[in-house]
């Protein structure tokens, strides 16, 4: 386990019981003539989560589904594991080999599975599914009720279990639940062939926080709800849904693998000698591509051989010379896998029979499983990785073949359609139904110039190490710790801070560097902290309150306004000229007198120009979308564009803003995306700036509440007070709305 992860859970960890709640088991229990034999799953994410609930102990719930579970558990069904140095229990929930078929290969595999990949026409339902999908919730929900108590953090996995939150919110209401959803979420026009559509969806309404690996899941669920619960309220800004006076958050974790794991691996001598192996085991030519999945319809391995095919078709040079390596894992042997079995057996079949030579093979196909320590050795040799997934949440084969790519000789070609397509920047995408793109592309992976190839490889894998497995849980558990906080909190957050402020203030007074001075230097966002987020932001006006409480505050502290506006129209808006301002991110500061810093460049206002033209070009079709041209930076809001165009609207965004990466960094907030030059000061380093020169000592405290307030809560924490309105795990506090600020400035402005 990552050291950042062990040190999280060492210190904000204590005394939480966390119960994580999945279909699958982390340990199985199998009999063997008069012997019980352990075994452990090999996934990544299994053994992750075992790393962690090692860590914390607490409690995992899961499926009994071994040949010797019942023989090794206690009268309340728990085992503690692992074997050889237990730390945690595991308690095991019991199915009957009905509810088995009807909860599992039924409801789960048959209905949600196909459904969330939008592969309508194997969507198989029966009623029977549905009723021993309850049944099987049920139990599993009772087993956590057995073990929960009012403290508890449940984390329920995947789509077997959708509606154990809502019979654990019933029970135990004080329950702070979290579920993360692994697959994809489809939009509604998909959604809502589900007969049960709306009762999914109420029942995951139970849930403190839904976690997605992508934004674009996490807005059709919202979507979902809006069409179908009338009577619940979404709230698009702050991404939170409240039904029956509960309110859940959605958010984007996407998940990873073990990096370090991968990457030590695929250096080791072992794997050397088996690459040498490999080669002449299969006689495999010079260049070599890569394959990794279950015979799992949604990987689109069909497409993928198709492409292939035309490869070898379109552009004979590459015949004798490349050989495609396909590990194909049979998975569910049942209909539709079967039959999709036989279909990428005969296409494999096809392609060899047509292309080979007595020395040389286009396709070898291997349909057995290869554990990770043995995939390293493939994923090395391979001058090409290829994923081509119909629909897929993350695809961690990706993310495998990038981490073992330790001398950076090969290229990733990757489904725009797989969630890591979101991540991985410097793959090349493809869309796997178009496969005259698709071969195209694979021809472009193997004559890219070498220079091209260790760039991209270099960026991809600096991406995939720094959002590792280990991130991902740790930034789940942060979430979920905050949530449970802000929950034992109860009520109006803003009286349990108070004491917290006063302590800091008082010893920051008392404290040699702030003697005499007033303690605290207050920075304030505007738009969303000091007034309403408006449909436009000329609409956003600050009220004559706030104003008068920010003059009485000058007075004795002092006060900046940070923001993405221009430096000019912040000012205007704020209407205050002798306080200190940072526009644009804090790319431009004004002292309280005179601009101080400014980097603006011709150069740059000029792209940024170029940048804004192409995308009004594009837009112009759009209503709703609407351009902020701030000189150095430039927000492009679209609250007002329709639902519909939404994502037409998102395409043609990302397809002209690919032209401009290279200059700009662009990040989304509540419905605005932001764009500013690589080099420019984010708002993080305007507080330090200012902070070192008219800081004096002073413990800073800020309030803000986009994403781009993010960088600041960064470049204080632990040196100041950051307070985030809506919450944010990067906050040290947080406050509900404009009303609550005004309360707190009215506290801070009285003392
Ligand atoms: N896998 C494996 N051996 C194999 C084939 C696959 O260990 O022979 C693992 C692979 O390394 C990856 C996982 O199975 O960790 C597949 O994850 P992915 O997200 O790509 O697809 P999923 O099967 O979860 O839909």
């Amino acid at each position: 386990m990552s050291n950042g992860l062990t040190a999280y859970i060492e210190k904000d960890f204590e005394g939480t019981s966390l119960i994580i709640v999945s279909n699958r088991e982390p340990y199985i229990h199998k009999k063997t003539g008069m012997t019980v034999k352990v075994d452990q799953p090999a996934g990544g994410l299994t053994s992750a989560m075992d790393d962690v609930l090692k860590a914390t102990g607490g409690i995992w719930t899961a499926w009994g589904s071994g040949s010797g579970d019942r023989e090794v558990v206690d009268a309340k069904s728990r085992v503690s594991v692992p074997p050889e140095k237990p730390s945690y229990t595991l308690k095991r929930v019991w199915l009957t080999p009905g509810e088995v078929d009807n909860y599992y290969h039924g409801y789960s595999n048959q209905v949600l599975w196909p459904l969330c990949h939008i592969s309508l026409d194997r969507v198989y339902f029966r009623k029977r599914f549905w009723e021993d999908y309850k049944k099987a919730n049920q139990s599993f929900a009772d087993a956590v009720l057995e073990e929960a108590d009012e403290n508890s953090i449940v984390w329920v996995h995947d789509y077997h279990l959708c509606i154990v939150p809502e019979i654990l919110r019933e029970k135990k209401p004080e329950l702070t639940i979290a579920h993360f959803w692994h697959i994809p979420w489809p939009d509604w026009s998909v959604f809502r062939v589900c007969p049960q559509a709306r009762e999914i969806l109420e029942a995951m309404l139970s849930n403190d926080l839904i976690g997605f690996q992508i934004p674009l899941f996490a807005r059709n669920f919202m979507d979902c709800v809006r069409e179908s619960v009338i009577d619940a309220e979404t709230n698009y800004r702050q991404s939170t849904i409240t039904f029956r006076g509960h309110t859940t958050r959605l958010k984007a974790f996407p998940i990873s693998i073990d990096y370090d794991k991968f990457n030590t691996l695929a250096s080791s001598w072992q794997t050397s000698r088996a690459i040498k192996k490999l080669k002449s085991k299969y006689a495999l030519p010079d260049i070599v591509g890569i394959g990794v999945d279950r015979l799992e319809y949604t990987k689109g391995l069909i497409k993928r051989l198709q492409a292939i095919n035309l490869l070898f078709e379109r552009y004979e040079r590459f015949r004798g010379k490349v050989t495609f390596i396909q590990i194909a894992v049979p998975t569910r042997l049942k209909e539709p896998y079967l039959s999709y079995k036989r279909s990428v057996e005969a296409l494999v079949k096809k392609i060899n029979d047509r292309f080979s030579t007595s020395a040389w093979r286009p396709v070898v196909y291997l349909d057995t499983k290869v554990e990770h320590k043995d995939l390293a050795a493939y994923y090395r040799m391979a001058d090409m990785g290829i994923v081509s997934s119909a629909y897929d949440g993350m695809n961690l084969v990706g993310k495998e073949y990038v981490a073992s790519q330790v001398d950076e000789n090969g290229m990733l070609i990757l489904s725009e359609f797989a969630g890591a397509a979101d991540e991985l920047e410097g793959a090349i995408l493809v869309n796997p139904y178009d496969i005259e793109e698709f071969s195209d592309s694979i021809r472009k992976a193997l004559t890219m110039a070498k220079e091209e190839k260790k760039e991209r490889m270099s960026a991809l894998r600096t991406q995939v190490r720094e959002n590792d497995i280990y991130k991902w849980i740790s930034d789940l558990l942060r979430e979920m710790v905050f949530l449970s906080s802000s929950k034992q909190q109860k009520g109006s957050y803003f009286f349990d801070y108070t004491d917290t402020l006063h302590d800091s203030l008082a010893a920051r007074r008392d404290s040699k560097a702030g003697k005499g001075r007033s303690p605290y230097f207050l920075f304030l966002d505007y738009d969303g902290t000091l007034t309403p987020i408006a449909e436009s932001p000329d609409k956003a006006r600050i009220a004559e309150e706030m104003r008068s409480l920010i003059l009485e505050l000058k007075k004795r502290v002092p006060v900046a306004v940070i923001s993405g506006r221009a430096l000019q129209d912040v000012k205007e808006q704020v209407g205050i000229e002798d306080i200190v301002y940072a526009g644009n991110h804090g790319s431009e500061i004004w002292d309280g007198e005179r601009i101080v810093v400014s980097q603006h460049t011709d150069s740059s206002a000029q792209l940024l120009k170029n940048f804004l033209y192409a995308l009004e070009q594009a837009t112009a079709h759009i209503p709703g979308v609407f351009i902020e041209d701030k000189g150095v930076t430039a927000s492009i809001h679209f609250r007002q564009v329709k639902t519909k165009v939404l994502s037409e609207f998102y395409e043609l965004f990302t397809r002209i803003a690919k032209d401009y990466e290279q200059s700009f960094r662009i990040t989304s907030g509540k419905k605005v995306f932001e764009i500013r030059p690589l080099d420019a000061w984010h708002k993080g380093d305007a507080v330090i700036w200012i902070m070192e020169r008219m800081g004096n000592g002073r413990l800073p405290i800020y309030l803000g509440d986009d994403t781009t307030d993010e960088d600041a809560f960064r470049a204080i924490k632990n040196k100041g007070i950051s307070i985030c309105i809506g919450g944010s795990p990067d906050a040290d506090y947080f406050l509900k709305d404009q009303d609550e600020v005004k309360d707190f400035l009215q506290w801070l402005a009285e003392r």
